[in-house]
């Protein structure tokens, strides 16, 4: 009891000596922050770390010396310029992702094309015919050439593009189904990236959830009974991000398809990720079952979605594609006008199109990455260690290793790579990552058995440069 009643009295008298915001802001350390921050947000930075004190004061039960250290004037300018630092560091910036995770949803899934980047800007930053057809001077609909160009390429009947696949999930499902039921295996109620649960997404498309057949096995008998007066829509969706092994039984988009037209019923499949196999470019066959997109067409379902900057490798997008009055109806929704496409990200779709109809799919960075060989990832770790050697803290070697795909693409899938191991003389693997990340220019590495690990997969063009860059800054 002495003790806390001494340490109370204690913290009172470290508080009265706090300096004010004011003696704080005429600091000469502080003020030669003020040129990188503005001063109202100094201001606050200063009313912040006086603050945290204050709180870390009254509540850590600490000795005298440790209280006086946490109010020194040391510790609070230290503290301002670190949040004048995070300041300058926060909101979206290019980084190197040496994850080997290539379709990275923190990271920004699919980086798109260069050219596909270079359209994105000019559009960005000029007056372009999003509405206009130039030929006849009268409005259009901005997807229309997207419409032709996905019909070119999966040889569907047309086409619509959305903000991503959620949203083309909700205007396929409230197009064809809204009030009414919509059936679905037990084994595809599925959730992918936390916030897209099947069941919500229904619920919030206005769609009644049949849910049918087991959570391993569904026939398409099970389907069939579960037809009934109030069913608008026959649903499959691709279990993205996880496998069921063992005694399994699915309904292919085919059998779907037919129940359908037998039915009088529409058919939708929800396909994620949305592999193209394209003219003269390589087979994705890495990715062993992973539905193609042009095969679930021809499997006669009115309308497949899936998403735009998953395998497509295009921006941030989802498509709805199919047959001509599907799309038609998905179009005439009135959410199409709350979920359709800006110009930006128009342009970037429209220019990855075309690179992958002119047979330069190859060219698709997100393409490239995944059929890169273990060979070449091999040279470009043992080239990239070798460079790392000379800085004196770090031990570096080359590891084989395994690459993901990412974003719940081809889940079980793990690409050989090369990776190469880092271990630093006194930062901790974790401590290394963190000074990686908040480092200029930010790296992201991952760590595995102990060791930060770096991946040559996913380095774009000028990337190594980059790292080495990065850990010259470090002073590693
Ligand atoms: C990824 C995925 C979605 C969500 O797509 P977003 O483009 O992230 O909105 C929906 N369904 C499936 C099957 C997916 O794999």
């Amino acid at each position: 009891m002495a003790d806390s009643t001494q340490s109370r009295s204690d913290a009172g008298e470290v508080l009265r000596r706090l300096p004010s915001v004011d003696e704080l802001l005429e600091d000469p350390e502080i003020k030669s922050l003020a040129s990188r921050s503005s001063r109202t947000l100094l201001a606050s930075f200063v009313r912040a770390a006086l603050d945290s004190v204050r709180s870390e004061v009254r509540e850590a039960r600490l000795a005298k010396p440790a209280l006086e250290e946490r109010a020194s004037r040391a510790n609070l300018v230290r503290d301002v310029r670190s949040r004048v630092e995070r300041e300058e560091r926060a909101g979206l910036v290019r980084v190197v992702n040496a994850t080997g995770v290539v379709l990275h949803t923190g990271l920004g899934r699919a980086p798109v094309h260069r050219d596909a980047a270079r359209t994105m800007g000019e559009i960005a930053a000029s007056y372009c015919t999003l509405e206009i057809d130039r030929e006849s001077g009268e409005r259009n609909q901005r997807d229309d050439r997207v419409s032709v160009l996905f019909a070119r390429l999966l040889e569907c009947e047309a086409a619509i593009a959305v903000n991503n696949n959620a949203a083309a999930t909700v205007l396929a499902l409230s197009s064809f189904s809204r009030g009414k039921e919509t059936i679905l295996s037990r084994g595809e109620l599925v959730e992918i990236g936390g916030s897209f649960r099947m069941p919500d997404v229904m619920q919030s498309a206005g769609v009644i959830l049949r849910e049918v057949g087991t959570t391993n096995r569904t026939r398409l008998a099970d389907y069939r009974s579960a037809i009934g007066a109030n069913t608008g829509l026959l649903l499959k969706v691709h279990t993205s991000n996880f496998r069921v092994q063992g005694f399994v039984e699915e309904v292919s988009p085919r059998e779907l398809a037919l129940l359908g037209a037998e039915a009088k019923l529409p058919s939708v499949y929800d396909l994620g990720s949305g592999l193209i196999d394209a003219p003269n470019a390589r087979e994705l066959d890495m990715l062993g079952d992973e539905p193609r997109v042009r095969e679930s067409i021809a499997s006669g379902v009115d309308a497949i979605t899936f998403s735009g900057d998953k395998l497509l490798g295009a921006p941030q997008a989802g498509i709805v594609a199919g047959k001509r009055d599907a799309i038609a109806r998905c179009r005439k929704n009135p959410l199409y006008r709350a979920m359709r496409l800006d110009k930006v990200s128009l342009a970037g779709l429209e220019a990855t199109l075309e690179l992958l109809l002119d047979g330069r799919g190859d060219e698709i960075p997100t393409r490239a990455m995944l059929a890169l060989d273990p060979k070449e990832l091999r040279v470009r770790a043992e080239r990239i260690a070798a460079r790392l050697a000379s800085f004196a803290n770090l031990r570096v070697d080359v590891i084989e290793s395994t690459s993901q795909p990412g974003s719940g693409s081809a889940p079980g899938i793990f690409l050989a790579t090369s990776a190469v191991r880092i271990v630093h003389s006194t930062r901790g693997p974790n401590a290394l990552e963190h000074a990686l990340r908040v480092g200029e220019p930010p790296v992201f590495a991952r760590i595995e058995g102990g060791a930060l690990l770096l991946d040559p997969r996913t380095l774009l063009d000028g990337d190594e440069e980059r790292l080495l860059a990065a850990f010259e800054q470090l002073g590693a």
